[in-house]
């Protein structure tokens, strides 16, 4: 294959190379463990509180509220679970029908378990109505509410200011699953109050397989690891020094770079969005576009498929991604789209483009020069079109 064009950075991000030098050191010299006695170890503790100290600047809160963990997944769970487990069934759960699944199916399990789990509906564009949130916060003694900062599908971002003040009205505790925001606008746990928020390093370009839990002060949680005193006994395991250290530098990067990398980003993405609305008729863009990730663009091309539209620009070297689950040999739309309500010609046609900092205009200009094509293609090969008997799509 000759060239690659990423853009699937809500999956994943390359690693910076700064980032992957400041980790070497620590598979070499500095292989001690953080919890030693002795003073070798003793030298990696302190890097490790410096990683500390980095993160916390990057989420503007204090360091001891940073547990590290291996990743978003690890965090959601450790705070839906551990936030359960402390204050027992009487706590009702609030979250969304749009959430990854590593949120949805922590609060399911919960509801199977007998917890009271709400999972509020979204608008067309993936917004909640914030009316609906009060109504079911009414009357709560102890609830937590769980509502990712943005939707990694479409980059709907949601008001975190407002539903944040909500929920400290009801006396409720909020947790943000906040992987899609990290590098792409602004966090600051002073201003937006949310209680814990959830991040993983390789969304903005430390590696797979670390993240944190911010957890703000006075916050109860049982602990979801166990076995060791690790993490002020928040979170059970030898550190992974190496990988913290990249998670330090990513969010360093991040802080420094992020109001120039966004605008060079979210324009990129409009040319892209712009390019793909004058060249290929019957699309619709997928999202709130008064208030979306800069890096993200959810388009659906109706009347095909948006696997056949991923497989074909794989082959061109072109990578994106859909939301669809391979499930038991069927194609599962989209939960998020299938939320919003999007129409069945466009339903299954969904393709989502995510940018990041790597991305060149000449990325953008080689997609354009060969995705409407490919779309004419597909679209000659379907057997849905414009003029389809609508009641023929299930
Ligand atoms: N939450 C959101 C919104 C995500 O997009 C992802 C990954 O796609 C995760 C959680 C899970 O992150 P991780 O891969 O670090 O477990």
């Amino acid at each position: 294959m000759n060239r690659i064009v990423y853009l699937d950075n809500n999956a994943t991000t390359k690693v910076a190379p700064e980032v992957r030098d400041v980790m070497m050191p620590f598979f070499g010299e500095l292989y001690g463990n953080p919890s030693s006695m002795h003073a070798f170890g003793g030298q990696v503790s302190k890097y490790l509180e410096r990683a500390r100290e980095e993160v916390a600047r990057f989420i503007n809160c204090h360091p001891e509220e940073i547990v590290f963990t291996s990743c978003a997944t690890e965090s959601d769970n450790a705070a839906i679970r551990g936030y359960a487990d402390f204050h027992g069934p009487r706590t009702k759960v609030i979250t969304t029908k749009v959430e990854h699944p590593a949120v949805l199916q922590p609060c399911r399990r919960l509801k199977a378990q007998g917890f009271d789990v709400v999972e509020l509906g979204v608008n067309g564009v993936g917004q909640i109505d914030l009316d609906e949130l009060r109504k079911e916060l009414e009357g709560t003694q102890k609830a937590l509410v769980s509502i990712m900062w943005a939707n990694n599908e479409t980059g709907t971002v949601f008001p975190m200011d407002e539903i944040a003040a909500i929920c400290k009205e009801y006396g409720a505790t909020l947790h943000t699953d906040a992987v899609q925001i990290a590098g792409k606008a602004n966090v600051d746990v002073s201003k937006t109050p949310v209680d814990m928020l959830s991040m993983s390093g390789h969304k903005f370009h430390a590696p797979k397989g670390v993240g944190f839990l911010y957890v703000r002060k006075g916050t109860l949680i049982k602990p979801f690891m166990l076995g060791g005193h690790q993490e002020s006994a928040r979170r059970a395991g030898t550190e992974n020094i190496a990988y913290i250290m990249g998670l330090a530098k990513a969010c360093e990067l991040a802080r420094l770079g992020l109001e120039s990398e966004t605008a060079e980003i979210a324009r990129l993405r409009d040319r892209l969005e712009k390019g793909i609305l004058s060249s290929c008729p019957d699309v619709r863009i997928n999202g709130d576009r008064e208030s979306r990730l800069s890096n993200t663009l959810n388009v659906s091309f109706e009347y095909i498929e948006g696997e056949a539209i991923a497989y074909t620009l794989s082959d061109l070297g072109i990578c994106v991604s859909t939301g669809s689950a391979c499930a038991s040999g069927s194609l599962d739309p989209s939960h998020v789209i299938r939320a919003m309500g999007v129409p069945f010609i466009a339903l299954h046609g969904s393709v989502r483009f995510s940018l990041s900092r790597y991305n060149t205009q000449s990325d953008i200009d080689y997609v354009l020069e060969k995705l409407p094509a490919a779309i004419k293609r597909l679209r000659d090969l379907s057997p849905f079109g414009p003029d389809s008997d609508p009641t023929t799509f299930a």
